[in-house]
């Protein structure tokens, strides 16, 4: 479903990803851990290439691209590639002119060119999915974050996309809107989307997670179920990954 392989990406004289490999199922869900400036945004900004690596082969769905630095991709295969993802931000990125729902309708329109009423009702019945069935007509400054965040997984799931992937979703949130957005997410990952996560979120992991994937300077240290990874790694830098954010 999604294989990454032998991924190279750098920022000038910055290289950020050093050779990343990895496979994801379909319907499985992966979540992706590591310490700040690992490269685990910059992966999934390769993922839906909002980023375009210098080398390397990903696959996802039927569609390969291989990247060569002499390559340049065509505008409409990158369309099309894109398509296959919908990304959910640490930041939600809303619209703030526009309502809950015109929010989940809005890329359903201009990118997927649908009928209005045809994107009007399946942004009322995301949003219904997502709890937020009496919130529909608000603009982001009336929702709190975590019911933004929720109008965003709705949003990326307007497109039905191949791929949801997570950005750190929580990670604006306070402390007590963590768990309602979680739980969405395990609902999705019960229901066999295939996801792919990046969290700090240990617990959600440990509970939601077919594969945990640790990442650490560019590259994947370590990969398993999340029994392999928390509970029976010998890595000594998977331990001090984890004995740090079980501190916090
Ligand atoms: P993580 O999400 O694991 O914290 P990132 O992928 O965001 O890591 O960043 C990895 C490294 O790449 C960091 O050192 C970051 O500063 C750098 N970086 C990320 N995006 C850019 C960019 N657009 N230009 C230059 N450097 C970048
Ligand atoms: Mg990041």
């Amino acid at each position: 479903m999604i294989i990454i392989d032998n991924l190279y990406k750098r920022f000038d004289s910055l290289e950020v990803l050093k050779g990343v490999s990895l496979s994801i199922e379909k319907g499985k869900t992966a979540v992706i851990i590591g310490p700040s400036g690992s490269g685990k945004t910059t992966l999934l900004r390769c993922l839906n290439l909002l980023e375009i690596p210098d080398q390397g082969t990903i696959t996802l769905g039927n569609k390969t691209l291989d990247i060569t630095s002499r390559i340049r991709l065509k505008q409409a295969e990158m369309v099309s590639f894109r398509k296959q993802t919908g990304m959910v931000f640490q930041s939600y990125n809303l619209f703030p002119h526009l309502t809950a729902v015109e929010n989940v309708m809005e890329g359903q329109l201009s990118v997927l060119k649908r009928a209005k009423d045809d994107a009007r009702k399946k942004a009322l019945f995301l949003l219904e999915k997502v709890g937020l069935h009496d919130r529909t007509d608000m603009y982001p400054f009336q929702l709190s974050g975590g019911q933004q965040q929720r109008v965003g997984i709705a949003r990326a799931m307007a497109m039905d996309p191949e791929v949801l992937l997570f950005d750190e979703p929580t990670s604006a949130l306070d402390p007590e809107l963590v768990g309602e957005v979680l739980q969405v997410m395990k609902d999705l990952a019960n229901e066999g989307r295939t996801m792919v996560v990046v969290t700090h979120e240990m617990k959600f992991a440990g509970e939601a997670a077919d594969q945990v994937i640790f990442m650490d300077g560019g590259v994947v240290v370590e990969k398993g179920t999340p029994e392999d990874v928390f509970n029976a790694t010998k890595n000594p830098r998977t331990l001090q990954f984890l004995n740090k954010v079980s501190d916090r």
